[in-house]
């Protein structure tokens, strides 16, 4: 009973840590690519080639 409830609490972290981490990743991702800053548009970009995501 103590372990089924520890592992559905780990899991229940788990999902809200990733879950987290997605949403400032992808809030990150728009702030950055709307940023009226070329530096800052470039520097994504920079970090979105390195990171092999497909772009254009
Ligand atoms: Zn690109």
């Amino acid at each position: 009973m103590t372990t089924a409830t520890h592992t559905a609490t780990l899991t229940d972290t788990s999902l809200r840590s990733i879950l987290t981490v997605a949403f400032f990743g992808v809030a990150l991702l728009f702030a950055a690519s709307m940023a009226g800053s070329e530096t800052i548009h470039n520097a994504a970009h920079d970090v979105r080639h390195a990171a092999g995501f497909p772009c254009h």
